[in-house]
């Protein structure tokens, strides 16, 4: 059978980096099979699920290479099919109607509390007798439908990650709501476990790939599938992402969400990449840093772990890099002038662009550098402690106008640097200083520090923008 697997993200919330993980095993597990990645918008949390959310969904699959198969899935449209689900197990004995009023479940688990059990259903409505029912009718009240659990029942799958799994009826906190509260003789709102599985099995789902956080509602629907009388598919539970202290990642750790890590700087390719290595293990000699499609043609659940994963930024940065300075500068470009140009910068010339990123490209780290490193060029820097005390020196202040009285004389035009050289030498004889006080000083006053990218190129590209010589007078 073709191998078709899903992601059923609720949009709830912007796309979370476990989400996308699992997005992510789902999509390199169909296309090592040759099978197919489907998607399928769980937004019957009507309250909760905004449009905004499946846009921002779709857009960071979009981004990271997640390509999806066929038209996505929305779930709040198949309710019908849900409700019909639902029927059958009434119909067949599966399901019941519980008539237990709020207050008396919240007495229930107050009396459980007292006793020490852990709260579950007590299956009070389970076997009702047709006068029962109608005297709970007839009091006007309203009812949930609950699948029966048997407590002896054993529910075991081999997981295609863990191994052998099994999970007593017991265990599952009596019999399950499948479907919220409505009137006596409707059927209300059908709940996650049992549209799961409609729905899983409508979209003909061969394999569930999805967190471990759900390991117990897998036992759960597998006996819904078993109701049914449906093909259960195969199940595997990925391990979750951990933060440092080895707690689940969650929004108090910071950046969770894709369109953040984005907005941060990072790549596409870096962050797929570092999310192939949250849980799995290339196989040896692969190294760390590789393309979806290099990993696809190796991806099996053998290679994935069972214990969790730790977030791990220095590896993601170094990924980064790596991704950055693989990129031909015509890429890089196009990426960064679009930072530039959001922060209002004019920019001279493509040539000058281009030259100004060859300068930098060896220290990014992150896209967003592109900006940091770059802001030098556009915008006047501020002057820190060590250019300071430079300018302020005797010597400092020599040179800078040895610089400019050579410069009014002969201006560079920022394009040969043999000139600029003899130029910093000309301007040390008249200055009476070393060369190499004349090139501290002229540091500090185009970065307003000691420290950056090779000199004479600063000073070129800053000699090409026109701007070399208004920063040396401003230490006059
Ligand atoms: N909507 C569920 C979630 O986002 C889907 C879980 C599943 O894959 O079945 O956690």
């Amino acid at each position: 059978m073709k191998v078709r697997v899903r992601l059923a993200p609720s949009p709830t919330g912007t796309l979370h980096i476990g989400t996308a993980r699992t997005a992510l095993f789902n999509w390199l597990f169909a296309a090592n099979e040759g099978g197919k990645f489907l998607l399928r918008i769980e937004d019957t949390d009507k309250e909760r699920s905004k449009p905004e959310f499946t846009e921002n969904i779709l857009e960071g699959l979009k981004w990271l290479g997640l390509s999806w198969d066929e038209t996505p899935i929305i779930q709040s449209e198949r309710v019908k099919e849900h409700k019909q689900g639902i029927q059958k197990l009434l119909d067949q004995g599966f399901a019941y109607r519980c008539y237990a009023t709020e207050e008396e479940l919240a007495e229930m688990r107050t009396l459980q509390k007292l006793r020490g059990q852990p709260p579950r259903y007590d299956n009070r409505h389970r076997n009702l007798s047709n006068k029962e029912e109608t005297t709970f009718k007839a009091e006007g009240r309203t009812a949930v439908v609950r699948f029966r659990i048997e407590e002896q029942s054993i529910i075991a799958w081999d997981d295609l990650i863990r191994g052998h799994m099994s999970w007593k009826g017991a265990d599952l906190g009596g019999d399950m709501v499948i479907a919220r509260r409505a009137q006596a003789d409707e059927i209300g709102d059908p709940l996650y476990n049992l549209v799961v599985v409609i729905d899983d099995a409508s979209m003909n789902i061969t394999h569930v790939i999805r967190g471990e956080d759900h390991i117990s509602n897998t036992a759960k629907q597998i006996l819904i599938y078993k109701a049914l009388g449906i093909q259960i598919p195969e199940f595997a539970h990925t391990p979750l992402i951990l933060n440092s202290e080895g707690r689940k990642l969650s929004k108090r750790d910071g950046v969770t969400s894709i369109s953040e890590f984005k907005n941060m700087g990072y790549t596409s390719e870096a962050l797929a990449n570092y999310m192939t290595l949250l849980g799995w293990s290339a196989p040896e000699g692969m190294g760390e840093r590789f393309s979806l499609k290099e990993v696809s043609s190796v991806f099996n659940f053998s290679r994935v772990n069972k214990a969790g994963a730790k977030f791990d930024w220095d590896k993601l940065n170094w990924l980064n890099a790596q991704v950055l300075h693989e990129w031909s500068p015509e890429k890089l470009l196009q990426e960064i002038i679009p930072l530039w140009i959001a922060a209002g910068w004019e920019i001279p010339d493509k040539s000058w662009s281009k030259d100004l990123l060859e300068l930098i490209s060896p220290s990014l780290t992150l896209l967003t550098d592109g900006l940091e490193l770059s802001r030098p060029f556009f915008e006047e820097p501020n002057l820190l402690p060590d250019g300071s005390k430079q300018l302020q020196t005797n010597e400092g202040q020599q040179s800078i106008r040895g610089l400019l009285q050579e410069l009014e004389k002969n201006p560079w035009d920022g394009r040969e640097n043999q000139k600029a050289k003899e130029l910093l030498k000309v301007a040390a004889e008249s200055a009476g200083v070393k060369k190499g006080v004349v090139m501290k000083s002229l540091r500090a006053a185009l970065l307003g520090c000691l420290q950056g990218p090779d000199l004479i190129t600063t000073w070129g590209l800053l000699a090409r923008a026109g701007k070399d010589r208004t920063r040396l007078r401003r230490f006059l």
